[in-house]
């Protein structure tokens, strides 16, 4: 059955789909970047007063909101200090990871250990984690963090770093950013509880994407005629028919989680008292830039599809 032909022909047809779902999962990221800037365009210049005064509200609401006393904090990286806020980052990222790393081991420890094994495996997992600790001290900034923080120096993007609770924001440039951020905030921290769940659920779907696609590529097509038996053939036949509409549904969580960030952060302004026409000029960017998220999930469901059917029938004509 499986002649060279028809070999060669599922290479490329993998190569072909799997490039395509590549470069929409890329073009989520570089893509929609000037599309975002095109939609924004009069909506987040604001002028130099309208800056201080947007500047102020924001660190009005962090302070009178609960977030304060729950240990949130906005940083003002700017160009002149992103640097020096690098190697604090690192660390942090550091200390999340190991703590990661510790729990993973622990799990594992808890699993193994019996009454005659127990110190040889206390030592054992201590001896991983301190292996780990050097490995993670010795490697260097990585790049996407270095980038991250130079974007937000740069006023292009802001961030909010659960592990610290620190929204990261150019204060001195786009200030405004500062109450989405802080939305993110009230989700992450619990203070909106459907926020919480969301914050959760975002990234593991977000990682079942790729494994969508994979096993699009990977199932061959039913003949025509022929029918899935068993579960395992079921499901992975219900995933390949039903990719693109998968793909979607991963990508809600985050897209709901974004919005309700955007929500926060209008009731966030009007606890401010906020100049109601820069309100809404705030309100409707962050509205927008939602836009880019959703325009984001659609592109990569639907090239999800594309790269499914394009394999098949590169298989097909072969
Ligand atoms: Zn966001």
């Amino acid at each position: 059955m499986f002649n060279n032909d028809n070999f060669k022909s599922q290479v490329v047809g993998f190569g072909v789909g799997a490039s395509t779902f590549l470069g929409a999962q890329m073009l989520m990221g570089i893509g929609t970047k000037p599309y975002y800037k095109l939609l924004q365009k009069d909506f987040d210049q604001f002028n130099e007063n309208e800056i201080k005064y947007i500047k102020h509200k924001a660190n009005f609401a962090l302070i009178s909101s609960p977030l304060y006393k729950m240990g949130c904090r906005i940083d003002n990286v700017t160009e002149e200090n992103c640097n020096r806020f690098l190697p604090i980052f690192k660390e942090n990222m550091n200390k999340y990871l190991l703590k990661n790393f510790e729990n993973k081991i622990n799990k594992i420890k808890t699993l193994l250990t019996n009454k005659k094994n127990s110190s040889k495996i206390e030592k054992h997992s201590q001896e991983t984690i301190n292996k780990y600790k050097t490995k993670l001290e010795k490697k260097g900034i990585k790049k996407r963090l270095k980038n991250a923080i130079r974007s937000v120096a740069d006023g292009e993007n802001a961030f909010y770093f659960p592990i610290t609770k620190e929204a990261v924001v150019n204060m001195d440039k786009k200030p405004a950013l500062a109450f989405h951020e802080m939305g993110h905030a009230i989700n992450s921290l619990g203070l909106n509880k459907a926020g919480k769940v969301l914050t959760k659920l975002r990234n593991p779907f977000f990682k079942l994407t790729p494994i969508i696609a994979l096993v699009g590529l990977l199932k061959p097509k039913k003949q025509e005629g022929e029918k899935a038996e068993g579960i395992a053939d079921k499901t992975t036949t219900f995933i390949k028919n039903n990719a693109g509409k998968l793909t979607f549904a991963a990508l809600l969580p985050k897209l709901a989680e974004e919005g309700l960030a955007s929500l926060n952060a209008k009731q966030l302004l009007k606890m401010t008292n906020m100049n109601k026409s820069i309100a809404k000029r705030i309100n409707i960017s962050n509205f927008k830039a939602w836009g880019t998220y959703l325009l984001g999930a659609i592109i990569l469901s639907q090239a999800t599809r594309f790269a499914i059917y394009a394999h098949d029938k590169i298989v097909e004509n072969k």
